[in-house]
C-alpha cells in the first residue's frame, strides 16, 4: 500500500468522464488500498480515482464521517438512484486544498454500486455522507464542486488557489 500524490484541479484528468470498470482484479484491489491510504493520510472524507490520475469509475468514502470511527469503503461504478431535498453546505476538495465554498446538494440520496467482491451494494445516506457521495460522484463525471458556483465567485477562488500554488513553488 502506498500514499499516492493527489492531482490538483488544473490537471485535465479531473475533467475526464471516467470509464466504467469492467474487471475487478488484483490491480483494482491494490488501487483501492492506495486510495484508502491516501484519503486517510490527507486526511479527507473521500477520494475519486481520477484524483490520483486514474480515470475509472471508482471512489472511496468514509462511511464514518459523522462518527469518530473511520470506515472507508470502495464503490465501483456507482450510480445515484434517488435524491431528495436540498441544502446549502460548506464543501472542500482534496484537489483544491484550503478552498471552501457553500454548495447546494440533495439532503438524502440512494446509491447503488458494486463492491470489491463484485457484489451489488446499495446505500442510503443523508447529511454530510450524502454530500460526500454526491461530491465523489461528480468527480467521476469530471465535475468539481466550484462548477456550481457563479463564474465571479469561482474565478475569485481560482485566483486564490493559483496564488497559493505559486507561493508554494517559489
Ligand atoms: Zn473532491
Amino acid at each position: 500500500m502506498a500514499v499516492r500524490s493527489i492531482k490538483n484541479c488544473f490537471d485535465p484528468v479531473l475533467r475526464k468522464q471516467c470509464e466504467v470498470v469492467k474487471n475487478i482484479d488484483g490491480e483494482l484491489v491494490a488501487l483501492s488500498e492506495d486510495m484508502i491510504e491516501t484519503t486517510l493520510a490527507a486526511p479527507g472524507i473521500g477520494l475519486a480515482a481520477n484524483q490520483i490520475g486514474i480515470p475509472w469509475r471508482i471512489f472511496v468514502v468514509n462511511l464514518g464521517v459523522e462518527t469518530e470511527k473511520d470506515n472507508l469503503i470502495t464503490l465501483i461504478n456507482p450510480e445515484i438512484t434517488a435524491m431528495e431535498g436540498s441544502e446549502l453546505g460548506e464543501e472542500g476538495c482534496l484537489s483544491i486544498p484550503d478552498v471552501v465554498a457553500k454548495v447546494k446538494r440533495a439532503t438524502q440520496i440512494e446509491l447503488k454500486a458494486v463492491d470489491l467482491n463484485g457484489k451489488d451494494v446499495r446505500y442510503e445516506a443523508s447529511g454530510l455522507l450524502a454530500r460526500a457521495l454526491q461530491h465523489e460522484m461528480d468527480h467521476l463525471n469530471g465535475i468539481l464542486f466550484w462548477d456550481s458556483l457563479g463564474k465571479i465567485k469561482r474565478d475569485i477562488l481560482k485566483r486564490k488557489f493559483k496564488k497559493k500554488i505559486k507561493e508554494q513553488s517559489e
